[in-house]
């Protein structure tokens, strides 16, 4: 798994014109004890991977297929061709064009199938890891009535892990779609469907208007490698953001939570109010706490990414932290933190409590030991031997 050392300065590696890297929104970077490798694992190219547990970022390799993106919790990495927002506009025009039925295909199948539909019925990617969750939402919300991923021979492709992903993304959102009462569906097929066949004689012009972007994107997969191979030889530094982020007043560091979460609950609050049961999916998780074990050191609450985890303190003196569901992304960053293992993460969350804000609080009791206690040394070292006779010097 990566750490601190190994993945600072080396994710920025990935920035190309079809990959944005934001480090400091990165798990690790900002805890280096996360565990988070999402992106490593995802990678359908091995331009990310492991050698003797350090992460290895081979730029030559990336084909911008931003499956990495799609499975990162923070959104530390970016899809940047298309945009989610190109992205979507594809679709819709599709949509338009299909009465309703979304077919995204990678871009092996519709070399193999070139001739045989209308470049103006299918949106082309690179790999279908590229589709999430908030894109499918989206078109529930404008209409769609299916969304079919097309895949070619992925089992005999090079990038074939891109179709995990893009299967888990299925899964979810028809988990989700199904739970907010909407009809629309997303599935994988091998097969692309009749209603992309081509049918007028306009086929041509399109057809030479759909490889002409066919190929600026090869292009700027090919980019990839140039861009940072010119950077390295001319010495060009990107712009870092800054190195180390900063504990706030209030002791956590900033938070966000990420773009395509909060369209993904804006897209499904369009439609309307969800079932009211639980549900259990990649994308949110509940915290829980067992207080027990819990030493009120709030160190959740520092590292969470989101503002998930959050402190608070009433006048009469009770204090704790609360987790709101809802803005949790399942990075796993206040499980790594926790020393006394007292904090795990369920998978299972209320519907209503992801759009509702609600919270769930945890009363803390004070610390044995604070640490900002000028005494602390002497008071760990009673516990540790269990004896009230220690004196200071
Ligand atoms: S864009 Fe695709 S190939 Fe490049 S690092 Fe991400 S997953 Fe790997
Ligand atoms: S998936 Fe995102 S948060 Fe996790 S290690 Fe990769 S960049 Fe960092
Ligand atoms: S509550 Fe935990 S798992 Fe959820 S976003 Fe915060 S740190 Fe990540």
């Amino acid at each position: 798994m990566p750490n601190a050392t190994s993945i600072f300065g080396l994710l920025e590696k990935l920035n190309s014109t079809d990959i944005v890297v934001h480090q400091n929104r990165c798990a690790v970077v900002r805890n280096r004890n996360a565990t988070c490798s999402k992106c490593v694992e995802a990678c359908t190219s091995g331009c990310l991977s492991y050698d003797n547990n350090e992460l290895v970022v081979s730029p030559e390799k990336c084909i911008g297929c931003g499956t990495c993106a799609t499975v990162c919790p923070t959104c530390a990495i970016e899809a940047q061709h298309p945009t989610d927002a190109e992205l979507l506009q594809s679709c819709t025009a599709v949509m338009r064009a299909t009465d309703g039925e979304v077919v995204i295909a990678c871009e092996q199948i519709l070399g193999a199938a070139d001739g045989l539909y209308d470049p103006a019925k299918v949106v082309g990617v690179v790999c279908l890891g590229r589709v999430e969750e908030s894109l499918i939402a989206a078109l529930a919300g404008a209409g769609a009535k299916q969304v079919s991923l097309v895949q070619a021979k992925c089992s005999a492709c090079a990038h074939a892990k891109g179709l995990a992903t893009a299967k888990l993304v299925c899964e979810t959102a028809n988990t989700l779609l199904d739970t907010w009462n909407s009809s629309l569906r997303a599935r994988v097929t091998e097969k692309l469907p009749a209603v992309v066949r081509r049918d007028d004689e306009s086929f041509d012009v399109r057809r030479r208007d759909f490889f002409s972007t066919v190929r600026d994107e090869a292009t700027s997969a090919a980019a990839v490698t140039a861009d940072y191979a010119v950077r390295e030889a001319l010495h060009v530094e990107d712009e870092v953001e800054p190195k180390y982020v900063k504990v706030g007043r209030d002791g956590t560091l900033p938070h966000q939570v990420p773009d395509r979460r909060v369209r993904l609950l804006a897209s499904l609050s369009e439609l309307g109010k969800p079932q009211d049961v639980m549900i259990e999916t990649r994308l949110w998780g509940h915290v829980v706490i067992e207080l027990d074990r819990c030493s009120s050191c709030q160190m959740c609450a520092t590292f969470c990414p989101t503002g998930a985890i959050s402190k608070f303190e009433d006048a009469d003196g009770v204090f704790g932290i609360q987790h709101n569901p809802g803005k949790c992304v399942k990075c796993l960053c206040c499980t790594d933190i926790c020393v006394e293992d007292a904090l795990w993460i369920s998978d299972e969350v209320f519907a209503v409590d992801l759009l509702d804000g609600k919270a769930e609080r945890y009363e803390m009791q004070p610390q044995k030991n604070p640490p900002n206690n000028p005494h602390a040394i002497l008071h760990a070292v009673k516990d540790l031997i269990g004896m009230e006779q220690v004196y200071e010097r």
